[in-house]
């Protein structure tokens, strides 16, 4: 997905005044208003920017130009937008090799070494989960000594998204209302549970982390037909998890397929120009059952990684 603001364009708007001068301010850690003040100044980096620039050279960069006291490192991700170098038409930055990344160049997964926990539970091979465009590099063995020594604070950086082309990755996947495939995986499905809860739990325990974020970037089935975002990704999630929860939860799902249904029927009709009035059957879909339970999905499994993940890792190996 395109960002409308992207992370370089943000490094950008920064570090512009220390830019223009040209001239080497030096690193700001202890003394910095943002650390004084317990302000966070944070930037997402790729691994592919430490392999091509160096770990030193890349820290050097967000903390002169930047006034960065915090890393978002990308450790698991499977889009060009956070794991991987510039996408065309973006503007190449000024700094380090000058090439684009598409989806060709571009593989994904994991940028640490997997832990037990993921090798043991994960529905999809951990051997797959790797991601192979920068051989064994480990993005948090390499940057966290450094960045720790020059005070800097680090998060694991974790996307939601996986790659369609996994082995066994249609068992995490979102359904849509025929049944088939989507893109995303689901929340409530049991396996992905598995997947992301070993992968923070064994991140937390193998590296001396400051914080995990998780990040979720897309809509759920309301969102997708009102094309709110470029995201899109199909009238989802109708898999057998969401149904079972969709039940216990009281909402009749075929009523929400129902309502989905008319909506995206009223939706193509007004892009086809005729007048909402001309098209309104009168029957509105009803909100709740329109996003089923992608939402109530999301918030149940985060409360699980903040309840469990933290545990685990106390419990040790
Ligand atoms: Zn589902």
């Amino acid at each position: 997905m395109k960002q409308s603001i992207t992370r370089r364009d943000f490094a950008k708007s920064l570090g512009a005044a220390a830019i223009l001068s040209a001239t080497r301010v030096a690193p700001i850690a202890a003394e910095s208003p943002a650390r004084r003040h317990n302000k966070t100044i944070g930037i997402q980096i790729p691994a592919v920017s430490f392999v091509d620039e160096g770990v030193e050279q890349v820290l050097d960069i967000v903390q002169q130009q930047g006034r960065v006291n915090t890393l978002f490192l990308t450790t698991f991700s499977y889009t060009l937008g956070t794991a991987g170098r510039q996408e065309r038409p973006g503007e190449l930055p000024d700094h380090g090799l000058q090439v684009y990344d598409t989806y060709d160049t571009f593989q994904g997964g994991s940028y640490t070494a997997l832990g037990p926990r993921v090798r043991a539970n994960s529905p999809i091979p951990a051997s797959a989960l790797r991601a192979p465009e920068l051989g064994d590099f480990d993005v948090l063995s390499s940057v966290l000594p450094p960045a720790r020594k020059r005070g800097l604070k680090c998060y694991a950086f974790i996307a939601d998204n996986i790659k369609l082309t996994l082995p066994q990755a249609e068992k995490v996947l979102e359904r849509g209302i025929d049944g088939k495939p989507l893109r995303n995986v689901c929340f409530n499905n049991p396996h992905y549970k598995q997947l992301i809860l070993s992968l923070i739990a064994d991140t937390i325990r193998s590296y001396p982390l400051d914080r995990v974020m998780w990040r979720s970037e897309r809509m759920g089935a309301f969102g997708n037909v009102l094309e709110v975002s470029a995201n899109r990704t199909g009238l989802g999630c109708f898999c057998e998890f969401c149904q079972d929860k969709a039940k216990r939860l009281g909402v009749r799902v075929e009523k929400a397929k129902e309502g989905l249904l008319a909506l995206q029927k009223f939706v193509d009709a007004t892009k086809a120009g005729k007048h909402p009035e001309e098209v309104h059957s009168g029957r509105h879909p009803r909100r709740r059952e329109g996003r089923v339970s992608r939402r109530s999905g999301w918030c149940d499994l985060r409360a699980q990684v903040l309840r469990d993940a933290p545990l685990d890792t106390r419990r040790g190996r």
